[in-house]
């Protein structure tokens, strides 16, 4: 019986651990730090053996292969051991993908991934498919395919997750855009980080499709050094292609294969021209598995809206408030200053990850009247736009309620309140969703 070692004891790695279990491997878990009772309580239910506060070498490097969680890097002690040792290490999504023959849709990219993987599954489920939603999102992949059975997996899929794939083969692959994120695990180098992304089209054929946006910069540099031998649907919104998708005056015109369709912007559920993008993507991918124009089209307009992604919460006194606390980087705070029409009274700021602001400065200066910082260390937000803004219109924040009460105070009716903060949020909130959530209290209780 061949022994699955599997590393890290949250969502990936507890779904990989049931899934060799219900495949009858050898199987044990260790986590070095503490393991969350609720999956401590699936690992008991499953009668799989598990440690945790510790990695115990004997235990591990009998092995014969290793699954990794993503959160694991690969510079971790025990990690280097393993390899030393000359033991296999995969990812959750590598291991799962073994014992998978559902078509397979999987999405990366820096921003727009959740949106993507969400359209798609929204698009795919009206189109009556027995499909599953999983990766980064809901459940993880190797869960799934351990107690479901689908003919379809959208799957939302980080970088990370992409590190140790072999054979791992999506039908269709996306990737939304790449800006740089998380270099931190990637030795600094944008191109490392570059190549992790593009792992998902490693093993496409000739049935497989790339969608991919041919306005981002880095995604199409990368593509003129490698060759893909898959079926090439690029979306842009700066020309028109012959595959893909691109704009033709108030449409979006989707063409793959023989057929030719349309979709009315302004029908589009999701507002905003990052949202264009994401729709373009999710189109394309629907017309590659298939589905009816009609469904795509009806799809695309009566999409709801996605929690702390700019999730529109309340208008009090005509002031709209909207959560974009999913909004951890420069890149995705531009595209939600973008789709403004109103004044904004911007809410930002957190943990800085080495943010550039410059490339905000003309939006800011165009869009926005004040700003409220809501983070342990402002300065640096301070230095760029204190100039643009005035200084009697920004100011520090601690909390939620605070930096709603200072955003109400500035706000006038037909202001938006937007909080769309470029940084992480673990300077003063667990993570991006008890900061959204905490605001969305802030503004109820206004
Ligand atoms: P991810 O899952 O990749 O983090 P989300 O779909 O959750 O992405 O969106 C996160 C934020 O990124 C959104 O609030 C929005 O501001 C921004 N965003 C979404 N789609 C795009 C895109 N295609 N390009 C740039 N920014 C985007």
């Amino acid at each position: 019986m061949s022994r699955i070692v599997v590393l890290g004891g949250a969502e990936s790695g507890v779904g990989a651990a049931v899934l060799a279990k219900v495949k009858g491997m050898d199987v044990f878990l260790s986590d070095k730090g503490k393991i969350d009772d609720s999956y401590k309580a699936v690992l008991s239910e499953w009668n799989i053996p598990f440690e945790e506060g510790a990695h115990t070498c004997e235990q591990i490097l009998n092995a014969d292969e290793v699954v990794k969680s993503p959160g694991i890097p690969s510079t971790a002690p025990m990690v280097r051991e393993i390899r030393e040792k000359g033991i296999r290490i995969v990812s959750e999504i590598e291991f799962a993908s073994r014992f998978d023959s559902a078509k397979k849709i999987c999405i990366t990219g820096s921003n727009g991934k959740t949106t993507t993987t969400s359209l798609i599954y929204y698009l795919l489920k009206n189109a009556g498919l027995n499909v599953g939603l999983g990766g980064n999102i809901g459940k993880s992949y190797a869960y799934q395919v351990a107690t479901e059975h689908f003919d379809y997996y959208v799957l939302e899929i980080s970088s990370f997750q992409l590190d140790d794939i072999y054979d791992f083969k999506p039908d269709i692959a996306i990737i939304t855009n790449i800006t740089p994120d998380h270099l931190d695990r990637y030795d600094h180098k944008m191109e490392n980080y570059v190549r992790a992304k593009f792992n998902i089209t490693r093993n496409l054929g000739p049935d497989d499709c790339f969608i991919f946006d041919s306005d981002d910069e880095i995604t199409i540099k990368h593509l003129d050094s490698i060759i893909l031998r898959c079926k090439m649907l690029p979306y842009t919104q700066e020309k028109e292609v012959e595959q893909g998708a691109f704009l033709r005056g108030d449409q979006i015109i989707v063409r793959y294969e023989e057929d030719e369709t349309d979709i009315y912007l302004k029908e589009l559920a999701l507002g905003g021209k990052h949202n264009v993008y994401n729709s373009m993507a999710a189109a394309l991918a629907a017309k590659a598995a298939g589905i009816q124009n009609d469904i795509i089209r009806s799809s695309l307009s009566s999409f709801p809206p996605i929690e702390h992604r700019l999730e529109p919460v309340l208008s009090i006194k005509d002031v709209l408030y909207i959560n974009d606390s999913k909004a951890t980087n420069v890149d995705s705070a531009w595209y939600a200053l973008e789709c403004q029409k109103r004044p904004v009274v911007w809410i930002v700021g957190g943990t800085d990850k080495g943010n550039d602001y410059s490339v905000l400065l003309p939006l800011v200066k165009e869009k926005v009247k004040a700003i409220v910082c809501l983070g342990v260390d402002n300065s640096k937000i301070h230095a760029a736009f204190e100039d643009i803004v005035g200084a009697d219109k920004i100011i520090d924040t601690l909390s939620a309620d605070e930096a709603v009460k200072a955003s109400a105070a500035f706000a006038e009716a037909g202001d938006v309140v937007l909080l769309s903060p470029c940084c992480a949020s673990f300077d003063l909130f667990q993570n991006y969703e008890d900061r959204g959530r905490q605001f969305k209290d802030a503004v109820r209780r206004m």
